[in-house]
Parts: structure tokens; sequence; C-alpha cells
């Protein structure tokens, strides 16, 4: 059976601005299965259309990113701003890990600019370690428990930097030169949000900002385009670093 690569991110389209490339190329290269899940539709991702309808279209933009790559898109149906680390959160999480039984899971920097990339960075990282517990909310979580728990990696921050504006060194990086044109083409499905960034951050070039940042982070480590990423190797998490043996450090 193909091994599985899943990640949970707070928005519709965190994925393809921070790990896509990386699991485009556990697809292309190893034959994973790839998941994206984000936390909530992205209910408040518009200044035109009200939180049903942007929803509705945002899920939609998700399935057509994830099927570029021939991934599966979840939407685990919270709502923005408004992600948290309590009981209903990490149960879904969980759920959703013991469902599609990743090996490599990615999620957020634990410091990242809005709260909800804090939030799903922390679910994340415990719903890890829940998924091999029998006990752990047992009279209402499937009993496929994880075998052991997964390879953690947070993404980089957006723009590289923490809350403070201090730059967010990753422990390594991907390259992802030869797949940047796929990350692109994910990143444009999420068509809504180019107007409402633009609109509401004063960010124009949606897909630019995204190709800047993998600029940057190849430029350090001697690429065209790369990602970075952070292990969690907090006591009993996976010490070895299986995404860099797989893919190559840069
Ligand atoms: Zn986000």
């Amino acid at each position: 059976m193909a091994k599985v690569a899943l990640s949970v991110l707070a928005h519709p389209d965190d994925a393809e601005f921070l790990c896509a490339g990386a699991m485009t190329r556990l697809r292309r290269e190893h034959g994973w299965d790839i998941h994206i899940a984000s936390m909530t539709p992205g209910d408040c991702g518009s200044a035109e259309h009200g939180p049903e309808e942007i929803s509705r279209i945002r899920r939609a933009e998700g399935a057509r990113a994830a099927a570029v790559i021939g991934a599966t898109y979840h939407c685990l149906e919270e709502r923005d701003l408004l992600v948290f680390y309590n009981e209903r959160s990490l149960e879904k999480v969980t759920r959703l890990l013991r469902l599609v039984q990743p090996e490599i899971v990615f999620t957020h920097s634990p410091a990242d600019y809005m709260l909800d990339h804090e939030m799903t960075s922390t679910v994340v990282r415990a719903a890890a370690f829940a998924g091999p517990i029998r006990n752990f909310l047992a009279d209402r979580l499937p009993h496929q428990m994880l075998p052991h728990i997964p390879h953690l990696y947070y993404c980089d921050p957006v723009e590289l930097k923490d809350p403070l504006g201090r730059d967010v060194p990753p422990g390594f990086a991907i390259d992802i030169s030869g797949v940047i044109d796929v990350k692109a083409e994910m990143l444009a499905a999420h068509a809504s949000q180019r107007d409402w960034l633009l609109r509401h951050h004063g960010m124009d070039h949606y897909v630019q900002t995204m190709k800047d940042c993998g600029v940057h982070r190849g430029r350090e480590h001697g690429v065209a385009f790369a990602e970075g990423f952070r292990q969690h190797l907090g006591h009993s998490y996976p010490q070895d670093n299986l995404l860099g043996k797989l893919l190559g450090t840069c």
C-alpha cells in the first residue's frame, strides 16, 4: 500500500504556499498518497461574498488545487479566526490522522503571522501524539490507532518571519525547482483569493509572492526554489529525517 503524507494547515490555500512542492515530489518521485487538509473553509476570506458562499467557493478551490497532483482535500470545518486548541479540534485532527494513516505530517510553524496558524500547529502536534494512544477519546474515535507518532514537520512561517519580524531559519530545505510550475498551478486554483488579498493585505501578485519566498529560500541553499522545514524532535516523536532522506536536503 502507498505511504501517505498529510498536511494540516489553517486555511484552504496555505498548503499551496508552504509545502505543496515537497508533497508534489513525494507523489511523483515516490508514489505517495497525498492528503491536504485545512482547519477552516476560509469563510472570512472575502470582502464580497458572505461566509457560506465563500466557504463553498473555497472548498471547491481546495479540491481543485489538490486534484492537480491527484491529492485528496479535506476541510475540518472550524471557522476563520476561531481555530483553537480544544477538545473538538483535537478530536477532528486525530480522527483524520487515524483515517489516512500518514507517515509524514506537515503543519504550520509554531510562531507565525496569525493565530489560526499557531493554533493549528499546536493542535496537529497534539494529534500526532494522540494518534497511537488507544484510550484517547476511546468512546468516540475510531480504533485504528496509528502504529507510531508520525514524522512531524513545521513549514516555514508566512513571509519566513515570526510575529516579531525575526527571520525563522529552517532546519533544512527541500529543492522544489523541478516542481515550481506545479506548485504555482495548484496555488492559482485559489482564484477567489487574489482579489481578496489585494484588498485586505495590499498584496498583489498572489502566485509571485509564493515564488519570491521560494527564491529566497533557494538562494540561501544554492538552488533556484526551495521550501524550508523544521522537524518536531521532542521526546517520543521520530528522530530520523524521513522527508530529508526521501527528497534530499539542500
Ligand atoms: Zn492561512
